[in-house]
């Protein structure tokens, strides 16, 4: 009986039940396995991210940036030896970790395709990329499996994470797994060779251990964003990196299918975030003294940004 997240749909997803994430089991539903070059330059690097996009979600956010994977329309079905594959042709390709984009719902086949691919040579950092509803119980158990978490913090109050997310226990939820999360994964950096910004000539740490802390600034929400800085960065101070996001892009397919009651959404969404909220946030954010953070340029708000879940890299060649 599923109870990988706070959701505890209670399913059996052996037999082929899908709780409200969708998926199944049997198989691990994938809709990209690529090198991804727009995550932060400590994950990107100059050789880019090994990301395996997992289709399906336990969230299903109204305003998702990824709605045709969320909702599983996009992807093939794999097996946990695929899997494991998908990671060592990812880190052959030259990869600097291996990414897991949206793994709640596949925690158990990630851990067992990563102790195949370790005993095969994997030797990547693995980045644990999620949307930060989970349960602590299963983050503790992903100590000495995961490396980096690339975790959002999405809302300042649950009053706004069931309007737009369908849960009122989200904050509750992401505070207990982010203190599991910032124990596991000390800050880690190393120096690779020839890695350096393109425009500045700068060279680029690459994380090899480490938490990021992810806000997507939602239009008209520039308050509590700052609320959440403020006490994120009271409790952790600079012993995790924050990445202030002013990429949010109305889509198409605003809310569909999340079970979310739409009657009651905010207009604001349907556009996106100004530069004068989005600046206001980073002036905040330089006021409360926060040392490390990553932050977006006015460019980030596309669609363009999106990559085609077209199945690159996940079927075998
Ligand atoms: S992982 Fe999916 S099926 Fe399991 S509890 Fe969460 S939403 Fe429900």
């Amino acid at each position: 009986m599923c109870d990988l997240c706070p959701r505890r749909c209670n399913v059996s997803r052996l037999s082929g039940d899908r709780g409200f994430c969708g998926a199944v089991d049997e198989v691990i539903r994938i809709s990209r396995a690529a090198l991804h070059f727009w995550e932060e330059p400590c994950i990107s690097g100059t050789r880019g991210s090994g990301t395996v996009f997992f289709s399906y979600c336990s969230l299903k956010c109204v305003y998702c940036q990824n709605t045709e994977i969320s909702r599983g329309l996009a992807g093939a079905d794999v097996d946990v030896s695929r899997l494991a594959e998908i990671m060592l042709e990812l880190q052959e390709r030259g990869a600097h970790n291996i990414n897991l984009v949206t793994p709640t719902h596949y925690v158990n086949h990630i851990t067992a395709a990563r102790d195949i691919a370790k005993s095969r040579g994997r030797t990547l950092p693995i980045v644990y990329n999620t949307g930060g509803y989970e349960l602590p119980s299963v983050i503790k158990k992903l100590r000495g499996y995961v490396d980096i978490f690339l975790t959002d913090y999405k809302y300042a109050d649950n009053e706004d994470a069931k309007k737009y997310s369908g849960v009122s226990d989200y904050v509750e939820f992401a505070d207990e797994a982010l203190e599991k999360m910032v124990e596991i994964a000390p800050l880690k950096f190393e120096n690779v060779e020839g890695c350096r910004d393109d425009n500045t000539k700068q060279e680029i740490q690459i994380m090899k251990s480490g938490v990021i802390i992810r806000h997507l600034l939602l239009p008209g929400k520039l308050v509590k964003a700052k609320n959440i800085l403020k006490r994120l960065y009271n409790k952790y101070g600079d012993s995790v990196y924050f990445s202030l996001m002013s990429q949010y892009t109305p889509m198409k397919n605003f809310g569909i299918n999340n079970g979310v009651d739409m009657s009651n959404i905010d207009e604001n969404l349907l556009k996106p975030v100004t530069a004068h909220e989005y600046n206001r946030l980073i002036s905040y954010a330089e006021r409360l003294g926060v040392k490390n953070a990553f932050i977006q340029d006015g460019s980030a708000a596309s669609e363009s940004f999106i990559p085609p879940f077209d199945l690159t890299g996940v079927l075998k060649s």
